[in-house]
């Protein structure tokens, strides 16, 4: 491609910014980022209360965040936040230790069976899945992969023939049942619900374990973890400051549309023109958001494929609150409460995040979920109230709400489509309207799989 296209980028968040720079590396420098919000950064959100700033969204990355580091190096910054550390309550309040042998005697056989089994699983992925964890999905629902390796930073191109491949289609509970593995859902549970990525027996293993592969599983096991302390928003602020071309800020889009081998963006009510488009910003939102978010099929001069594509694509409902309390009322470590991760407890806290042990006039952070594919959602507000609730019955109740909102979360698709091909469709159309397709629901919801499939768009079509 001619290196002087003009190529506009929807989206200043983790996919949109490192799409400039990876574009700028290979010697594009014609490109704009258009941002509707007045900051950088997208669902990598942190503000500041009390000098310090806290995370609404984004919190941590492990060491095999390659994407995350390349903008690290980029821009000479490293992660230099919090260590975190994390203790387990039941949903009465009281701290307990599930995986303890000692202090679970009677559960001592299932604790060793489910070590087998994760050791199983570690096994499984290497041989009998192998390829499985590329970033992104080409091929997977044909038993193929096609991507580049996550192994180590170099990320070499990989590709073959593995039909065992297609079992990723399953929701992540089928696949651990058809390989004897159920019990490592204990494991992997805590760094997937919680963080609001839907429940095992609704979401294609494939997400799960695309994310979750063995290794980053275990990082999160061993708290081997990465954070930053200005917050992650300060990466994406710091690789905003380091293009060529910083994001456009508060770019409200009206209208694309494209002919005759252009593309036209009315931006704030003038018509931009662009040889290319890269859409980083939701494809679809099935419901109406009161944030004013929408898909694009809403704004661009959508095609009958596009539509019928994206239509398929669902979201997760997932709030945050960030809550005062009382000194006295102050967790002294984050606590995961697992069985608030169950599909029958929807809306109930399953997680809450003390950033900074040394001070106690800093926030805490909640997470809910607040639906599951085949039950009502929970509204809101009563969301809402059942975490301040739980906070109580956890010995940690707040006193004040000082933030809170409640996100598009994980554009996915579910386990029909998945099988039925939904991504080598969409790959099939990547540039055939003078658009690429990336952002979260291309790969997976982290600032990483984002940012790398970025890199990875840029290697493949420009
Ligand atoms: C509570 C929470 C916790 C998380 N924890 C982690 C974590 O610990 N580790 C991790 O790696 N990831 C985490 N994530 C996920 C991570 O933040 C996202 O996966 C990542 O930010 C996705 O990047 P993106 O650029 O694809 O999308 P986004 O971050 O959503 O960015 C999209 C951008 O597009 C903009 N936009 C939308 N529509 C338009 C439009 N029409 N025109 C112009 N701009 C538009 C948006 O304003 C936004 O800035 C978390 C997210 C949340 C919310």
């Amino acid at each position: 491609m001619d290196k002087n296209t003009r190529i506009c980028i929807v989206g200043g968040g983790p996919a949109g910014l490192s799409a400039g720079m990876y574009l700028e590396q290979k010697g594009y420098e014609n490109y704009t980022i258009l941002e509707r919000l007045d900051r950088v950064g997208g669902k990598c959100w942190s503000p500041t209360y009390n000098g310090r700033r806290y995370e609404m969204g984004a919190i941590m990355g492990v060491p095999s965040y390659y994407a995350v580091h390349d903008v690290e190096e980029f821009c000479g910054i490293t992660h230099d936040g919090p260590k975190l550390n994390r203790n387990y309550k039941n949903s009465k309040g009281d701290v307990i230790e599930p995986f303890e042998p000692k202090k679970n005697i009677l559960k001592i056989p299932r604790l060793l069976k489910m070590k087998k089994q994760v050791k199983k699983l570690g096994e499984i992925l290497e041989t009998k899945y192998k390829g499985y964890d590329v970033n992104g999905h080409r091929g997977v629902a044909e038993g193929r992969y096609d991507g580049f390796s996550q192994a180590n930073a170099k990320r070499e191109p990989i590709s073959g023939v593995n039909p065992n491949l297609k079992d990723l289609c399953l929701p992540f509970s089928e696949f651990c049942r058809i390989n004897g593995v159920e019990l490592t859902q204990d494991i992997w549970i805590g760094p997937y619900t919680s963080f609001g990525y839907g429940y095992f027996d609704e979401i294609p293993a494939a997400y799960v374990l695309k994310y979750l592969d063995f290794q980053t599983c275990m990082n999160f096991v061993k708290v081997n973890l990465w954070t930053w302390k200005n917050g992650t928003q300060y990466i994406w602020e710091q690789l905003n400051d380091h293009l060529k071309h910083p994001a456009r800020l508060n770019s409200t889009i009206e209208k694309v549309e494209r002919k005759d081998g252009k593309v036209f963006v009315t931006v704030n009510g003038q018509v931009e023109e662009y040889d290319k488009i890269i859409v980083t910003a939701p494809l679809y939102i099935p419901n109406k958001r009161t944030d004013g978010q929408k898909g694009m099929v809403e704004y661009f001069d959508a095609r009958e494929d596009e539509k019928a594509l994206f239509s398929k694509i669902d979201y997760e409902r997932y709030d945050v609150l960030a809550v005062e309390t009382k000194p006295e009322d102050h967790p002294e470590i984050s606590y995961y409460v697992f069985e608030n991760m169950q599909k029958e407890r929807l809306g109930h806290l399953m997680v809450y995040y003390r950033r900074w042990k040394d001070t106690k006039d800093q926030v805490i952070t909640t997470y809910a979920l607040r639906k599951h594919k085949d039950t009502k959602e929970v509204p809101y507000e009563a969301c809402r109230q059942m975490v301040l609730d739980d906070l109580k019955t956890m010995h940690n109740p707040a006193s004040n709400v000082i933030n809170e909102w409640s996100v598009y979360y994980f554009p996915h698709v579910f386990s029909k489509d998945y099988a039925d091909g939904w991504y080598d469709k969409v790959e099939a159309m990547q540039g055939k309207y003078d658009t690429y397709y990336a952002g979260e629901v291309m790969s997976f919801g982290d600032m990483d799989e984002t940012a790398e499939y970025s890199r990875e768009l840029v290697e493949r079509f420009f």
